[in-house]
């Protein structure tokens, strides 16, 4: 988007350099490879979905709004569709077909496309005591002149897409601040080995809570960090959907949950968690419910416990954690057996450890800090001839295709942001 856009301002010479061998590696994978392009709500809708500096994208974000995301991709060729939570995918289902647009109006302007050009290292000058980039130089040890660098690489996580952090590099090389990066929209490791066996099984309607670490955590070995138990501040809470996997939890809202408490999670030995499985009931009710399945099914092993209120396949773990055998019979069960089967369904405990990190994570949190770039047109406060756009800055967002929308809008704005430099002109290729 930056170079289409740098481009249609009668920039001559626009060089796209890709270090893969094809563009859009990573729009590839993205909506599961239907590509969630961005989102159909009002634009002023996208702030409260916006993790990190919001008010930073207000002007990128309005200045190209997925409405006009939309009309563009359609001129080249992409027809979209909105499904569910106003996200807006290709009609064909392939993400490749948003690669195949952009590569389209790159095409129509004349951008000239290499790939297999990875770039090294910036190019830089200094001019009346300011730092002035001047180019780039490349991994094959050539250098290119040009009068303005874009720097749109993306952030740390999926690297096997091609983001590796390089942006964050050249950012600290030239003095421009960035901020502490974590994995986030990731998976959670988590402490409870015995749920791993439910890997695969969703579970909707639940509520996820995750509560602050407490004192007597510090100074404890994660590896010996005991089983979710005391509890501070709660977090984050949300109700909605999450998955069971082989090393912990996943799902829209525990993604959700990552990008909302990454920061305080990398500084915790663990974070107390809990899952209510019957948030549409008060503990009085679940009880009351309770007592009329211990009348009722008096004669019924203890395996059926669960039936009708959890899927099947949790039945087992959930006697085990309460110590209860399968084979006693419902009717046996105390007054304080019972409170504490509401309990497990109520405040279900699990210590979440870490994340799955930047190999798993959809969207990097921090970046090159925005306090350095001008937020209208992605250039550098403080350095002259180079802007930087899309995720390698400090800007992340849940998920819907925010992400998306802010990289293109903030390509467009660091694109736009050569218009006054309109009649630069390519140094050639050195
Ligand atoms: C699995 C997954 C699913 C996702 N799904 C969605 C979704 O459905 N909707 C949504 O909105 N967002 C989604 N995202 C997030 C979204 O894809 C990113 O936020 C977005 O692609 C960021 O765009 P970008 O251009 O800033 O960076 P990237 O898309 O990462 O592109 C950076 C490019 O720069 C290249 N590069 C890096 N360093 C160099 C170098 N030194 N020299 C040359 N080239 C270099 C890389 O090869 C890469 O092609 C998803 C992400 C992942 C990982």
């Amino acid at each position: 988007m930056a170079a289409a856009y740098a481009a249609s301002f009668h920039v001559e010479n626009v060089f796209l350099l890709e270090r893969n061998e094809k563009l859009g590696k990573k729009i590839y994978i993205t909506g599961k490879g239907r590509g969630n392009l961005t989102n159909a709500a009002d634009i002023s809708d996208f702030f409260d979905k916006i993790v990190s500096n919001p008010k930073f994208l207000y002007s990128s974000l309005y200045g190209f709004t997925n409405e006009q995301l939309l009309m563009l991709l359609s001129k080249y060729g992409l027809k979209t569709k909105t499904e569910r939570g106003n996200r807006v995918f290709p009609v064909s289902d392939h993400a490749s077909d948003i690669t195949a647009a952009w590569t389209r109006a790159l095409r129509d302007r004349k951008v000239e496309i290499r790939t297999d050009c990875g770039v090294k290292e910036l190019i830089v000058r200094k001019e009346r005591e300011r730092l002035c980039v001047n180019g780039v130089r490349l991994d094959n040890g050539d250098t290119l002149l040009a009068d303005h660098v874009i720097v749109a690489t993306g952030g740390l996580s999926y690297p096997a897409t091609g983001s590796t952090g390089d942006g964050l590099n050249f950012a600290k090389a030239l003095g421009i601040s960035t901020t502490p990066t974590h994995p986030a929209l990731v998976p959670f490791a988590v402490k409870e080995t015995d749920i791993f066996e439910l890997s695969g099984l969703a579970l909707k309607n639940v509520t996820f809570t995750v509560f602050s670490d407490d004192k007597r955590q510090s100074g404890q070995n994660k590896e010996h960090a005991p089983l979710a138990s005391a509890k501070g501040q709660r977090l984050y809470e949300e109700f909605g959907e999450m998955l069971f996997t082989h090393f912990g939890i996943s799902g829209p809202i525990v993604l959700s949950a990552s990008s909302r408490i990454a920061k305080v999670l990398s500084e915790s030995k663990y974070l107390p968690a809990q899952i209510d499985f019957k948030p549409r009931l008060s503990t009085e009710q679940l009880d009351k419910r309770l007592i009329s399945v211990i009348d009722t099914q008096a004669k019924q092993s203890c395996r059926r416990l669960f039936d009708g209120l959890l899927p099947k396949s949790m039945g087992p773990l959930m006697l085990s954690r309460l110590s209860i055998a399968s084979d006693r019979k419902i009717g046996t069960l105390t007054k304080e057996e019972r409170t504490a089967v509401g309990k497990l369904l109520k405040q279900f405990p699990l210590s979440i450890t870490g994340t799955r990190g930047f190999k798993e994570a959809i969207i990097t949190q921090g970046g090159v800090s925005v306090k350095q770039i001008d937020p209208t047109t992605m250039r550098a406060k403080n350095v002259d001839g180079i802007s930087f756009c899309g995720e390698v800055l400090d800007v992340d967002a849940l998920t819907g295709g925010y992400n998306m929308q802010i990289a293109f809008s903030t390509g467009i704005a660091a694109g736009n942001g050569l218009m006054e430099e309109g009649s630069l002109g390519n140094k050639g290729d050195k």
